[in-house]
């Protein structure tokens, strides 16, 4: 695909960012063109969302990204997580330093991937608590304006928590969305949260690429043997009740963690592990959702 470099070159008259509309000041619309001529050269948006933090949404997304990076495609990673940014540790990236211009931010590059997160701005990581809500969109706004990915195969965008104000501007900005994944715990309690992301999902017209349930049984690192923990299976439920597709259920592996602290992404060190596999395997349904299909019937 012809990638465009700019909304004054580009002839398709059918994109809202050709017209300015009727309650933006010049400044808004020039911010929106500036956004539409970014989002543009991305090939595919995908936005990892999960109803609640610390179920695995990060983990998903960085993995998803490193395996597509790896696969020779291009790839951003974007991690707009305001209130836990965790993509620089599990990337080993922390400290990074961050290269632009005025209104313009290029992203980190590490090995194939390129990866920008609002980690990398936040001098201390407690500064956006303490943000009142508008500053919060504001700074969400400019951070995606800002940031040039060049032409791009697949930005994999991991979200705030939630179905807030937050993920909702965000959902709003990058546009079009070509799908979301939504990670959850097995427990049943999750199933509310699951069922506010889809609803959330399905108002904005952001198609469901499927349900990963995470932390899913304990796999001993000595034997190798998974055994169920949390009551299971609320992703898969959720998933039949709401006619969307079950990617897999990950079990909760002390390799995964490790690996989310030492910045060395497990789907690259580990991809021989039960549990790589598996991560694997949801990861080409979320790519390959044609050549998967019926994987999971
Ligand atoms: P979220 O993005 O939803 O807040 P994270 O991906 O940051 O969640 O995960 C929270 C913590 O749980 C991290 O320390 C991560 O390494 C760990 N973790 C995530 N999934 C698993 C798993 N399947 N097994 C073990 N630890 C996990």
């Amino acid at each position: 695909m012809e990638s465009k470099k700019s909304c004054s070159s580009c002839s398709d008259s059918s994109c809202s960012a050709k017209k300015q509309g009727a309650n933006e000041t010049k400044e808004e619309y020039a911010d929106r063109q500036r956004l539409a001529a970014r989002l543009c050269r991305i090939q595919n948006k995908i936005v990892v969302l999960s109803g609640k933090g610390g179920v695995g949404k990060s983990t998903v997304a960085v993995n998803l990204a490193t395996a597509l990076a790896l696969n020779g495609l291009r790839v951003g990673l974007l991690d707009v997580d305001i209130h836990g940014p965790s993509v620089p540790t599990m990337l080993g990236l922390e400290g990074a330093s961050l290269k632009g211009n005025p209104g313009e931010l290029f992203p980190v590059e590490f090995g194939g991937l390129k990866v920008m997160s609002l980690g990398f701005l936040l001098q201390n990581p407690d500064d956006a608590v303490l943000w009142r809500g508008p500053m919060k969109m504001g700074v969400i706004k400019q951070f995606l304006t800002d940031v040039n990915w060049g032409d791009l195969d697949y930005l994999i965008v991991d979200a705030p928590p939630g179905t807030g104000d937050e993920p909702l501007s965000l959902c709003q900005l990058i546009q079009p969305l070509d799908g979301a994944v939504i990670v959850t715990t097995p427990q049943k309690v999750a199933a509310v949260d699951v069922r506010k992301s889809i609803s959330f999902c399905r108002r904005l017209e952001v198609p469901v690429l499927g349900i990963v349930e995470n932390m899913s049984g304990f796999v001993c690192p000595k034997c190798g043997e998974l055994t169920q923990i949390l009551p299971e299976g609320g992703g898969r439920q959720i998933a039949t009740d709401m006619n969307v597709t079950f990617l897999g259920a990950i079990p909760m592996d002390p390799g995964i963690a490790q690996s989310g602290d030492s910045g060395k992404v497990f789907i690259y060190h580990s991809s021989e592990t039960p549990t790589g596999k598996i991560l694997q395997s949801i990861i080409d349904q979320i790519t390959e959702p044609d050549k998967t299909k019926n994987i999971n019937a």
